[in-house]
């Protein structure tokens, strides 16, 4: 038992210290790109290719996942100890395009990939997936660094704007700008929007009040052809990340089905988070978690789709409105939702119960008497029923206010400090 106690100990504190990351991993990323292949009843996962990149902007303190969010999950594990050393959640494209009538009718196949620090020895990474609530393992696959086809240094070099730079990216959240639609011409103008957006997003909370915490560089790639591809509109173009409005037949939805080529550009610098920039006037974005963010370059809105969108991508929030249409079965009444902002009521405690005051009946009514409180108001999660959010307005509801709720806040609070290392 004091065997098992001192190896618990030793786990803890493999990964609380900067010297045990050196002596697990080198400084560079491993990238580990496959398709994601299937229907709405089934899916494969398929090797593509392993690949090795020139930074990691991760944190080297906090080496394991706390969260639990996501439909994906990855675990490292050292060859040689049997430990864990590295674990991650996300989402993906594929698994919303799972619940749409197409994936009824006929399989498609989507370009994924994960990323890690690059393991000194040889490591077995378990994939996982989520199934009614839990992850079942459905991949594995044995790194091992003497393997000659694991690719070095394949992608395509451009220059960087440091948009912000506040330290060590080991110690801050990295977030890397891309650029879609812009021409070499246009590379000011993305500049000039990286500023406008890095200006704005600061002046959110909890942003605001930890923009310490925080770096932006930009990669200044160009695209062939200026804009971006709006199919419904017959407008086609040329760009570095093939993005297109209209993903899944919703016209704001402006997604990229080729994450790889998203990974190549980001590869640039060091990052935990990717954020594509089009260049376009027409509304829209999108994200997911652990897997990148779009918003528009030039709305009037732009400034609340950035803070939106980033909600998802960096600390799962899960949206706050609901309609009823063709993704009411994203979420089961009968199990947690795993976003923090959401619940079906199973197992409130679970998420932020302890934050309602005991005065606050639950379910809580959207009247003017909980205007501000926090509670359990019905809607949320794209359905008007079944799906409960903490208060009556919130940025991942809708653009009335400036803020996000109390239980978002704190959630995006607690990843910044995660990956801070806080
Ligand atoms: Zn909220």
């Amino acid at each position: 038992m004091k065997k098992f106690f001192v190896s618990i100990l030793w786990i803890m504190l493999s990964v609380a210290t900067y010297g045990q990351f050196d002596s697990l991993f080198y400084h560079h990323t491993l990238r580990i790109d496959y398709e994601n292949v299937g229907n709405s009843d089934t899916s494969f996962f398929a090797l593509k290719d392993v690949k090795i990149e020139p930074f990691w902007g991760g944190s080297q303190i906090h080496l394991l996942d706390t969260f639990g969010y996501g439909n994906y999950f990855f675990k490292v594990f050292d060859s040689v100890s049997g430990n864990l050393i590295f674990s991650r959640g996300y989402s993906t494209l594929f698994a919303e395009w799972r619940v749409t009538k197409e994936a009824k009718r006929g399989m498609r196949s989507f370009a994924e990939s994960v990323v890690m620090p690059l393991p000194r020895r040889a490591a077995r990474i378990e994939f996982y997936r989520r199934s009614k609530g839990v992850f079942v393992p459905f991949y594995t696959y044995y790194y091992s660094p003497t393997d000659y086809f694991v690719g070095k240094d394949q992608y395509d070099k451009y220059p960087v704007f440091e948009a912000l730079s506040s330290g060590d990216p080991a110690r801050k959240v990295d977030i890397v700008l891309l650029p879609e639609g812009y021409t070499e011409e246009e590379m000011g103008k993305f500049i000039d929007d990286c500023m406008f957006f890095t200006k704005e997003f600061f002046t959110y909370e909890p942003y605001a009040s930890l923009k310490n915490k925080f770096n932006i560089h930009a990669v200044l790639a160009p695209s062939a052809e200026s804009g971006v591809d709006i199919p419904k509109d017959s407008i086609f173009r040329n760009t570095l990340l093939d993005m297109s409005f209209d993903t899944f037949g919703t016209d704001r939805y402006l997604m990229t089905p080729d994450f790889r080529k998203v990974r190549d550009i980001a590869a640039n610098a060091p990052y935990d988070q990717i954020y594509i920039i089009v260049n376009t006037n027409k509304y829209g974005g999108g994200a997911i978690y652990n897997y990148y963010n779009t918003c528009i370059s030039g709305n009037l809105k732009a400034s609340k789709v950035f803070i939106h969108e980033f909600g998802h991508g960096f600390a799962g929030l899960g949206d706050e409105y609901g309609y009823g249409d063709d993704m009411k079965d994203l979420y089961s009444k009968n199990e947690e939702p795993w976003e923090p902002n959401l619940t079906s009521l199973v197992h409130f405690e679970q998420k932020w119960k302890a934050m309602v005051d005991k005065n606050t009946p639950v379910p809580t009514p959207a009247t003017a008497k909980y205007k501000d409180k926090v509670g359990a108001f019905e809607g949320g999660g794209y359905v008007k029923k079944g799906i409960y959010r903490p208060q009556q307005e919130c940025l991942m509801r809708s653009f009335k206010g400036r803020k996000f709720c109390a239980v978002c806040r704190d959630a995006i609070r607690k990843m910044i400090l995660f990956y801070a290392g806080e």
